[in-house]
């Protein structure tokens, strides 16, 4: 394979749909091996199939980043399909909104059951193999909602600044390693996450227009998938090999 990331290993939770997909779709473009996991096996199979069509190298496991047994397999999976791990993108997230008091305790406890201990689960057994390699990077998705919540947002922000903070301890924990770990805090992008469900695509192209006019001094525009997968690509690349513990705003200057 030739490429940018040509010989390197790459795990991606939440690849099925999204953000995800788009950085699988990249990574393979440019030469990665990529094994990724989420909970829709129909799509990541359908995934996996248009990275081979185009010529790249992909494995979906299907996986529940809530279940350790799940997390444990899919780095499994993937260091046995390719040999080992260099990268790892810890992205599988999911948003849940309701003012505080309507928000339903099982509700609260699967944002953070997905968004925060599914990122340390996942850095749990990928770190051993990185640390095998003699480093490598882990990259994981926060959101540009984290330093300043939104409304009806406690389970999200809750979820994120937790993210946050296993960034920046796992940053410390392996420095010596060479093993570097940055958070990518995305605005708002195009993807099932934001859409309404049920949405006709004509609302939907409507309503992205209008959200993109609310990123008033920025950009003037809402992310694609895409532009957040190139800024993982980025962060993943030897351009950035001082940079750890950090947390990156992609969000079109809507900040
Ligand atoms: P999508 O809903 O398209 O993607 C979410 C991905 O996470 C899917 O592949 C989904 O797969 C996976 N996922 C969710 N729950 C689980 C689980 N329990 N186990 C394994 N995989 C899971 O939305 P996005 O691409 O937007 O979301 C990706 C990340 O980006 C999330 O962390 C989100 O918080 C973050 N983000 C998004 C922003 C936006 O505006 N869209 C802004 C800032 C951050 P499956 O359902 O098949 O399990």
């Amino acid at each position: 394979p030739r490429g940018r990331f040509a010989g390197k290993v790459v795990a991606i939770t939440g690849a099925t749909s999204g953000i995800g997909r788009a950085t699988a779709l990249a990574f393979a473009a440019q030469g990665a091996a990529v094994g990724f996991c989420g909970r829709r096996a129909e799509l990541g199979a359908q995934v996996e199939r248009e990275i081979r069509r185009a010529g790249g190298t992909a494995r979906y496991v299907r996986a529940d980043v809530r279940v350790e047994k799940d997390v444990e397999n899919f780095v499994r999976q993937t260091v046995d399909s390719f040999g080992g791990l260099d990268i790892a993108f810890n992205n599988a997230g999911i948003s849940r909104t309701a003012r505080l008091h309507e928000l339903g305790t099982d509700t609260f406890d699967d944002v953070m059951a997905t968004n925060a201990r599914g990122v340390f689960l996942s850095m749990k057994y990928q770190i051993p193999h990185l640390l095998a390699r003699g480093g490598g990077v882990v990259i994981v998705t926060s959101s540009s909602a984290v330093e300043v919540a939104r409304p009806q947002g406690a389970a999200y922000s809750a979820g994120k600044r937790a993210v946050q903070g296993l960034v920046q301890a796992a940053a410390l924990d392996y420095g010596r390693d060479g093993i570097r770990v940055n958070a990518i805090m995305p605005g708002t992008t195009d993807t099932a996450l934001v859409r309404p469900p049920g949405m006709d695509d004509a609302t939907w192209t409507a309503a992205r227009a209008w959200l993109g006019e609310q990123n008033v001094d920025g950009l003037h525009r809402i992310a694609s998938p895409e532009d957040i997968a190139q800024a993982v690509l980025g962060l993943a690349a030897d351009d950035f090999a001082y940079m750890t513990g950090a947390g990156v705003f992609v969000d079109g200057g809507a900040s």
